[in-house]
């Protein structure tokens, strides 16, 4: 597969928590592809899950990096610079709310937990564009996770549906400034995929399973067809692609439920 479509090319993932992460289904195709990755974690207990990952495709750079800090993303990039020089793309793939707050009605959602979800899940990915473009000298590409409840209001997904809309409008908003410089920036809006951040919304499991029969496909993605269709919009073959929203879902966003 993917014809060594990364072959030369070099860049940063975050976001693997464990190897159910859809970083780590990307993180897989890239290296497949022909790519160099470093990868990041959020904190110490995340690390000891995600070294041995990271030793498993001889990642030459594994950096702690919690993306409400500034300095921390800061230190990634710096340390990209110091090994590598320049780098060709950037995978976002974090994203956070309380618990509490995607339980609850969406109207009673707290003032601290909207502006953490959204520090987290979207100001995230202007800090690190932002860190990310001086290093792509001969253009890049950047890529982030979205979820349909970003314009249809999924119950459950809440405040999330809020943030992965700010998201896609910052994908816009960082495609036309960077475009100049070669960089793309696009989304790729996946089904939803059991993992660790997709069991913090209600009744996923359930949700997973409606999925199945209504999706033109019959069926969810996978993992791995979440990384295959990231390989295109990080590769070449989408060189033209850019402020995109991709929905890799087995279609269902195209789908009027019966
Ligand atoms: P995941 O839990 O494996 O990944 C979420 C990641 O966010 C984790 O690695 C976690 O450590 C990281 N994170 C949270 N807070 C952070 C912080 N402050 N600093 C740095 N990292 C932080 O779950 P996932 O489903 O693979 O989620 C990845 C992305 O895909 C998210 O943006 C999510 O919204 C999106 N997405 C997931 C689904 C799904 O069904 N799983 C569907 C559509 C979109």
């Amino acid at each position: 597969m993917g014809e060594k479509l990364l072959e030369g090319k070099r860049g940063v993932v975050f976001g693997v928590a464990n190897s159910m992460s859809l970083a780590w289904g990307i993180t897989e195709r890239i290296v497949e592809a022909g790519g160099k990755v470093a990868l990041t974690y959020l904190n110490d207990a995340l690390e000891k899950r995600v070294r041995p990952l990271a030793d498993s495709i001889g990642a030459e750079l594994l950096l702690p990096c919690d993306v409400g800090r500034d300095l921390e993303i800061e230190a990634v990039f710096a340390a990209l610079e110091r090994s590598w020089g320049k780098i060709d793309f950037v995978v976002h793939s974090v994203a956070f709310a309380h618990r509490d707050d995607l339980r609850r009605p969406f109207s009673q959602t707290g003032r601290a937990g909207f502006a953490l979800a959204m520090d987290i899940s979207v100001y995230s990915l202007i800090a690190i564009s932002r860190c990310a473009a001086p290093l792509m000298s001969e253009g890049g590409a950047i890529l982030t996770l979205s979820y349909l409840g970003a314009r249809r209001a999924v119950p459950g997904y809440n405040v999330m549906g809020v943030a992965k809309a700010a998201l896609e409008s910052a994908v816009r908003y960082l495609a036309a400034e960077l475009g100049e410089k070669g960089i793309r920036v696009n989304a790729l809006s996946s089904g939803p995929v059991k993992t660790l951040a997709a069991s913090a919304v209600a009744n996923f499991q359930r949700k997973l399973r409606a999925m199945d029969g209504l999706a033109p496909l019959r069926r969810t993605v996978s993992q791995e067809e979440v990384g295959k269709a990231a390989l295109y919009l990080l590769s070449d073959l989408s060189s033209g692609v850019t402020g995109e929203v991709h929905f890799v879902d087995a279609g269902f966003n195209v789908v009027v439920p019966a």
